[in-house]
Parts: structure tokens; C-alpha cells; sequence
């Protein structure tokens, strides 16, 4: 459906913070469509069949955005990504939690423009490889995996195996925040026998040799996002 514009469903109850979402996601090219409670929201996925859904934590009525998540997740063949708002750090825990699994989050107070890249992320991954680049810039780097090369403000930096694909793993889940154990499974291999610590000693690795300014956040608790 080329030319058409992506819908996204919206739940949130605070009609102030889903205008703003809706004004930037709009600006950006895409379909908004609110809901206020999860009873509405889940409706609205049904009828929509949106490409992604922001999905608040705290909503009113019987069912929150946990609960929202739980039974989107349950509704069959492929699940539609989800972005969760939440309004504290102590809920991140339950947000990513593997029963309901979220594809990320957000938490209030947020920049709209964090909101809508992470929006972005999230479908670039959903869509797979298939729009995959061979060089991602992020920042001053440029992570080119044709040539198995990093460059930073264009002069190349030696790695190892690993702490190149760990990079390039991370460069390919820009935005996203990537836990210890997920990285160890996608660049180690599920296999692999090791503690997640082994991702810690790599990360550091990573920062003394492209520079600690590089926007790769340490995520405490969960993991690592790049970019
Ligand atoms: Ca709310």
C-alpha cells in the first residue's frame, strides 16, 4: 500500500499528552487515531488493525495498560508492536516483563521527538531486514558491516570480532533498548555459556575505544540503547 499513511492507535486517558503525541505523529506522516481507555483502545485495534500502538500504563476503568498489552499480546497471528508510556521507573520492570513484553518504553515526562523516533525504531524492526543499510551513522560513528569497519569522525577504529558485532548489533536496534540477556543471544548466540556481565565487559571495551561520549546509554537494570 505504498503512499498510505501508517495508523497508529493511541490509549492514553490524558487528552493532553495524546494530542501532543497525535500532533507529532501526524506531522511526521502518520494516521492517529486516540482512545481513552483500554476497553476503547482494544476496539480500536480490532477495527483499525494499526501498524503500532502507544499504549499508556495508568488508565481508568477495570483495565490498565498491563492488561492491554496481556491481551493484544493473546489476540493472535502477529502481534502488533507496542510502546508503553509509564509514569515511573518502577514500572519498567512489569512493562518489559516477558509474559507481556512490550517492544519498548517510554517514561513521563517525555521529549515528543524521543517518542516518535522510537516509533520509528520499532517499525524499522518490525519490518525486518529488508530495508537493512550497510552503513549506519549514529553520531560522530558509522558503522559500516559490509566491511566490517567502525569509523569514528571518519577514521577507522580496531575492534574485535565481538565488540564489533555487538556494535553493529546495537546500530541495527537504534533507539531500542536491548537487554544484557537479549544481546547475549542475538551476538553470543543462545548457546552461549557465559554471565551477562560478559556484555558489561564489552560495553566498556566499546566506550574506551570510540570515546565515552558516544550515545550509547547504560539503562539501569535492563541493558544498553545506542543512538
Ligand atoms: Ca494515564
Amino acid at each position: 500500500m505504498p503512499g498510505e499513511a501508517a495508523t497508529i492507535v493511541v490509549v492514553e486517558d490524558d487528552h493532553n499528552i495524546s494530542d501532543l503525541v497525535d500532533l507529532y505523529l501526524r506531522r511526521d506522516g502518520f494516521r492517529v487515531i486516540q482512545a481513552a481507555d483500554g476497553e476503547a483502545g482494544l476496539a480500536a485495534v480490532a477495527r483499525e488493525r494499526p501498524r503500532l500502538v502507544i499504549l499508556d500504563v495508568g488508565l481508568p476503568g477495570g483495565m490498565d495498560g498491563i492488561e492491554v498489552c496481556r491481551r493484544l499480546r493473546q489476540a493472535g497471528d502477529v502481534p502488533v508492536p507496542v510502546l508503553m508510556l509509564t509514569a515511573r521507573d518502577a514500572e519498567v520492570d512489569r512493562v518489559l516483563g516477558l509474559e507481556m513484553g512490550a517492544d519498548d518504553y517510554v517514561t513521563k515526562p517525555f521529549s515528543p521527538r524521543e517518542l516518535v523516533a522510537r516509533v520509528k525504531a520499532i517499525l524499522r524492526r518490525a519490518e525486518g531486514p529488508v530495508r537493512e543499510v550497510e552503513v549506519v551513522s549514529i553520531g560522530p560513528l558509522e558503522v559500516d558491516r559490509g566491511r566490517r569497519e567502525v569509523r569514528r569522525d571518519g577514521e577507522v577504529v580496531a575492534l574485535a570480532t565481538r565488540e564489533f558485532d555487538l556494535l553493529a548489533h546495537l546500530a541495527e536496534n537504534t533507539g531500542l533498548v536491548l537487554s544484557r540477556r537479549q544481546l547475549l543471544d542475538s551476538v553470543w548466540g543462545a548457546d552461549w555459556y557465559g554471565d551477562e556481565r560478559t556484555v558489561d565487559v564489552h560495553i566498556r571495551q566499546l566506550r574506551k575505544k570510540l570515546g565515552e561520549d558516544l550515545p550509547l546509554a547504560t539503562i539501569w537494570g535492563v541493558g544498553y540503547r545506542l543512538g
